[in-house]
C-alpha cells in the first residue's frame, strides 16, 4: 500500500510541477547501460541488489508493486473461492534469467561486437516525461491483467515472479549469497504447514529439514511461513551462505515434483519461443513483459489443448475440464481459448514475420541509387501488404513504410492518404508529417504542404529539415511574380 502510495505522489508530483524524479523503475538501468544515464530506476536497482546481497530478497517481498499486484490478485480469487497452487515446470522458469540478460547484458555484448564505446555516465536525475517509457494506459491495463491476474490464476500466486520477471532472476542470483535466511530451531516437526503456505513455490519443511535454513532462491523473505508454523520454529537470521550442512535425518527431501512431462516441457518451451517472436513490439504496442507474460500463458494453453485431446480426465487448477472422456463446459471454454491462444500466436507470428522482412528489404533499398531499388521495393511491398492483411489492427509505422515505397512508385494518391492514416494513428510521428509536406510539395499542392509543415513545427518548433522546407516554400513564393 505504501510503495503505490508513493507512486501516486511521484505521478502528482509531475502533474502539479511538469518536472519529477526520474521513474523509480529497474528497467529504467536499461538507459543507464546504453546511453551512461544514472537514473533513479538503476540507483533504486542498485540499492535492492544489495540489500539482497545480505537480507535475501526482502525487496520482492515488502517493495514490489508487481507482488502486491500478484497477492491482490490471489486476494480476489480467494474470495470466490479459488485458491491458484504453483505450477511447476523444469524449463519455464528459464524464462526470467533468460529475459534478464536479454535486457541488461545483450545490448553490452552488441555493443561491443558493433564497436561502439560506453558513453561515460551522467546523472539524470529530473525527467519532465515521466510516462516517456511506460505505455499507455489500456496497455498497461492490459499487461496487469495478463501479468497479474491470469498469470496468478493460472500459474499461482507468485507466478509472474516465477516465469517472468527479469528483475527477479538477478535478485534470485544475489540471494544465493545472501547470508540472511529463513532458519528453524530444533522445534520443528515437520508437518508442512510453512510449505503449505508458502505462495513461493518453496518447500520449505523439506529445506529446513535438510539444510536447517531456506536454501531455495525463490524465497521472498515475505514472512509468512514464520507466521504460520504452530512451533514457532522458523525465524529471520543469518548465517553464512555456504553453510549448508545436513539438520537431521527423519524427514528426507522428496523429489520436487513438476506438473509436465518432458515431451510437454519441450512443447511448452518450443511454443513459447514462436509465441515471443510473435507477441514482442507487435503493432508497436505489446511491451516486453507483457509479451513475456502473454508466452508462458499461451505455453501451458498447448499443454492444456494436448491433454484436453489424450486424457480421459483433466484438471487445471481447481477447475474440471475433462471427466469420464467427456468436456465438461469449463473444459469446452478452456478449449476455445486454447484454440483462440493459438491462432492469434499464428497470426501475430505471420505479421511480425512479414513486417520484418519487408522493413528489413526498405532499408537495404535505400542505400542504393535510384533505378537499381525497384526489385527490392517490390518485394518489400509485398512483405509490408502481407503484414497489413493479416494484423488485427492498424499501425503506424506500417502505413508509412507502404505510403513510403507507394511514393517512389509514382503512386502520390494512395501514398498521400496512407501519410495521413499513419499521422491519424499517431500525431507524433514527425518524419511521416515531413514526408507528407514533401509528397504534397511535389503533387503541386502548396498550401498543402504547408499546413502540414505548420502543424508538424507546431508540435517541435526546432525540427530543423522542416524549418529549411518552409524557407523554402516562402522564398519560392517570393519569387512568384
Ligand atoms: S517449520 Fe513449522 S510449519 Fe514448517 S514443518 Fe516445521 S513445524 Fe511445520
Ligand atoms: S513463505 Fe517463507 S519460504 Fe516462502 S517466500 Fe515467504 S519467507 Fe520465503
Amino acid at each position: 500500500v505504501l510503495v503505490h502510495l508513493a507512486i501516486l505522489v511521484h505521478v502528482a508530483h509531475w502533474k502539479m510541477t511538469g518536472s519529477t524524479l526520474t521513474p523509480v523503475e529497474p528497467s529504467e538501468a536499461m538507459q543507464t547501460l546504453e546511453l551512461g544515464y544514472v537514473n533513479a530506476g538503476f540507483l533504486l536497482f542498485a540499492l535492492a541488489i544489495l540489500a539482497t546481497l545480505i537480507l535475501g530478497r526482502f525487496f520482492c517481498g515488502w517493495a514490489c508493486h508487481v507482488v502486491a499486484y500478484q497477492d491482490l490478485c490471489a486476494w480476489l480469487l480467494a474470495r470466490v473461492g479459488l485458491r491458484p497452487r504453483p505450477v511447476r515446470s523444469r524449463l519455464l522458469v528459464f524464462v526470467p534469467l533468460g529475459a534478464a540478460l536479454y535486457m541488461f547484458v545483450w545490448p553490452q555484448v552488441a555493443r561491443v561486437l558493433e564497436g561502439r564505446a560506453f558513453p561515460g555516465l551522467e546523472l539524470h536525475l529530473s525527467t519532465e516525461e515521466l510516462w516517456a517509457t511506460f505505455p499507455g494506459p489500456w496497455v498497461a491495463a492490459l499487461t496487469f491483467l495478463v501479468d497479474g491476474f491470469l498469470v496468478v490464476w493460472l500459474l499461482g500466486a507468485k507466478g509472474f515472479c516465477t516465469y517472468g520477471c527479469p528483475y527477479g532472476a538477478v535478485f534470485g542470483l544475489a540471494e544465493r549469497a545472501a547470508p540472511g535466511r529463513i532458519r528453524v530451531t530444533d522445534g520443528c516437526e515437520g508437518c508442512g504447514h510453512c510449505t503449505a503456505t508458502c505462495t513461493s513455490n518453496v518447500e520449505v519443511h523439506a529445506e529446513v529439514a535438510k539444510y536447517g535454513q531456506v536454501v531455495d532462491p525463490g524465497c521472498m523473505k515475505c514472512m509468512d511461513c514464520v507466521s504460520v508454523c504452530p512451533k514457532g520454529a522458523l525465524f529471520f537470521g543469518f548465517r553464512p551462505a555456504h553453510t549448508r550442512e545436513r539438520k537431521r535425518a527423519p524427514v528426507r527431501r522428496p523429489r520436487r515434483e513438476y506438473d509436465f512431462t518432458w515431451t510437454e516441457e519441450l512443447g511448452m518451451a518450443a511454443t513459447f519461443s514462436v509465441a515471443l517472436y510473435g507477441f514482442r513490439g507487435l503493432y508497436d504496442l505489446v511491451p516486453f513483459l507483457l509479451a513475456l507474460g502473454l508466452s508462458v500463458l499461451t505455453a501451458l494453453a498447448v499443454v492444456t489443448g494436448w491433454r484436453l485431446i489424450r486424457s480421459r480426465d483433466f484438471s487445471l487448477q481447481h477447475h474440471v475440464l475433462r471427466q469420464g472422456g467427456a468436456l465438461t463446459a469449463p473444459g469446452a471454454t478452456a478449449a476455445l481459448s486454447c484454440l483462440a491462444a493459438l491462432a492469434l500466436v499464428a497470426d501475430s507470428a505471420v505479421v511480425q514475420r512479414s513486417d520484418r522482412l519487408g522493413s528489413q528489404l526498405l532499408d537495404e533499398a535505400g542505400w542504393l541509387p535510384r533505378g537499381q531499388r525497384e526489385d527490392l521495393l517490390e518485394r518489400s511491398l509485398a512483405h509490408l501488404l502481407r503484414a497489413e492483411a493479416f494484423g488485427l489492427v492498424p499501425v503506424a509505422e506500417l502505413e508509412f513504410k507502404i505510403a513510403s515505397i507507394l511514393r517512389e512508385h509514382g503512386e502520390t494518391d494512395e501514398a498521400i492518404a496512407r501519410m495521413r492514416r499513419a499521422i491519424e494513428l499517431r500525431p507524433d510521428h514527425l518524419v511521416a508529417r515531413l514526408a507528407l509536406a514533401d509528397v504534397l510539395m511535389v503533387s503541386g499542392d502548396e498550401p498543402g504542404a504547408e499546413r502540414a509543415l505548420e502543424e508538424l513545427l507546431a508540435i517541435d518548433p526546432e525540427y530543423e529539415q522542416a524549418l529549411a522546407r518552409k524557407r523554402g516554400l516562402e522564398a519560392q513564393r517570393a519569387r512568384q511574380p
